[in-house]
Formats: C-alpha cells, sequence, structure tokens
C-alpha cells in the first residue's frame, strides 16, 4: 500500500503541476518522486503537498510546488548543467534541480537553514549538491561560469555578479520587482546580448544582500 504521502504527492503532481501545464517530462517525474514533506518543519508535514508556500522558520518560506515546477522548466535542463541556485531555503528547489542535472551549487545566507538543508540532503543520499553559506548576491566566482542560474528571492534587479557569472547561451531565472510582488525574469545570455523575458507574477521573500535590499 502506497504510504499517505505517496498519495499527496500524486495529488499535487496530477492537479498542480500537470493539470497547469507543466510539460516537461523529467520536471514532472523529479516532482513524484522528491517527498516535499521532508523539506518543511515536522508540525506542518501534512500541508506540504498544498498549492501554496509556507513557513520554514527565520522568516523564510519553501515556494509553491507549482512555482517550483514553473521556474525550474524554465532552466530548460538536459541534464549536464551546471546549475546556481540562490536562497537555499529548505533545499527543496535545489532537490529538484539535483535530479535534473550533475551538479548544483546552491547559498543560503542564514547559516541554521542552509545546515538543516545539508541534512536532508544526506538523509536522501542525494550527492550532488554543494551548499554554501554566504551572501548569494555575488555569486560564486569560484565556481563560476554557471549553465543555469537560479534566484529563489526577490530582488529589485538581477545582480550585477550572477549576470557576469552566467555561461554563453546560459539561462538565468529569477522573481525581479518590489518587495511585495514580483514578476519571473528569464534571461538567455547571447554574446554581449541579452535576451529578456517577462513570465509571471509571483510573490517571494526578499533577497538580501550586497546586490538586492538592505536588511531591515
Ligand atoms: N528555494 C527555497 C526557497 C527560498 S526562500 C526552497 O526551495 O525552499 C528564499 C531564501 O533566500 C531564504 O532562505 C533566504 O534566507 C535566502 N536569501 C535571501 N537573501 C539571500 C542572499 N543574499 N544569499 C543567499 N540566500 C539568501
Amino acid at each position: 500500500m502506497k504510504d499517505k504521502y505517496e498519495r499527496l504527492r500524486k495529488w499535487m503532481v496530477d492537479t498542480q503541476i500537470i493539470e497547469r501545464d507543466i510539460k516537461d517530462e523529467r520536471v514532472i517525474e523529479a516532482m513524484r518522486k522528491i517527498p516535499r514533506h521532508f523539506f518543511v518543519p515536522e508540525n506542518i508535514m501534512d500541508d506540504a503537498y498544498d498549492d501554496r508556500a509556507l513557513p520554514i522558520g527565520h522568516g523564510q518560506t519553501i515556494s509553491q510546488p507549482y512555482i517550483v515546477a514553473f521556474m525550474t522548466e524554465s532552466l530548460e535542463l538536459k541534464g549536464d548543467e551546471k546549475v546556481l541556485e540562490i536562497g537555499t531555503g529548505s533545499g527543496y528547489q535545489a532537490a529538484i534541480l539535483s535530479e535534473l542535472t550533475k551538479e548544483v551549487h546552491t547559498i543560503e545566507r542564514i547559516e541554521a537553514l542552509a545546515k538543516e538543508a545539508e541534512k536532508r540532503f544526506e538523509k536522501l543520499g542525494i550527492k550532488n549538491i554543494k551548499v554554501y553559506i554566504r551572501d548569494g548576491t555575488e555569486g560564486l566566482p569560484q565556481e563560476a561560469p554557471f549553465d543555469r542560474i537560479i534566484i529563489t528571492a526577490a530582488t529589485p534587479d538581477i545582480p550585477e555578479p550572477l549576470i557576469k557569472q552566467l555561461k554563453e547561451g546560459g539561462i538565468l531565472v529569477a522573481p525581479v520587482g518590489d518587495r511585495y510582488s514580483q514578476y519571473l525574469i528569464k534571461i538567455t545570455k547571447k554574446g554581449s546580448q541579452f535576451e529578456r523575458c517577462t513570465l509571471i507574477p509571483v510573490v517571494f521573500v526578499p533577497l538580501i544582500g550586497k546586490y538586492g535590499w538592505k536588511e531591515k
């Protein structure tokens, strides 16, 4: 018999992901596989598959499943990319990415969250994610360039260092706007040019750092 969370996960993928037009089979498979309830505080595990963001402590949130799927699909991963994520949070988005590509580097500024995420990866036997505790708005120069960059916190503008650390032909996805509402922006680097696409409206917690918002 399938366990409760497996059933909830299937329901989440069917009603929130497939029905809303996420088409990339690999993304759908990853959402079917990664146990989202592992990535939320124990007292709200039963809510993990709900159609919304949830609190993960320290004033931060794990994004709504659909938004995770949508951003992941936008990255057009084939399997051999080197990916940088800014805003590890619970680690759920990074875990989804780890299913779809060979190497994930993820940066979190809150040490306790980074440590918890690391423990989750270890427990799940995920070996291709590296977690860094620092200001992600400065990127990760020692590992650059990246094929893909995903920012999972709201930023007033794309931080300049991240644009520099994106590989030729690379894709960057980020919520850009004010502190309380943003649009997902997709940037493709083409030589010295950037193709910029505005996707859907979203609400993320703020990206705080040198090239993001100042801490209040
Ligand atoms: N991707 C996460 C959700 C992100 S919530 C998940 O799957 O659960 C946004 C996260 O970005 C928060 O944990 C916040 O602490 C972090 N953050 C904000 N500013 C940051 C910065 N400059 N560098 C790294 N992480 C940052």
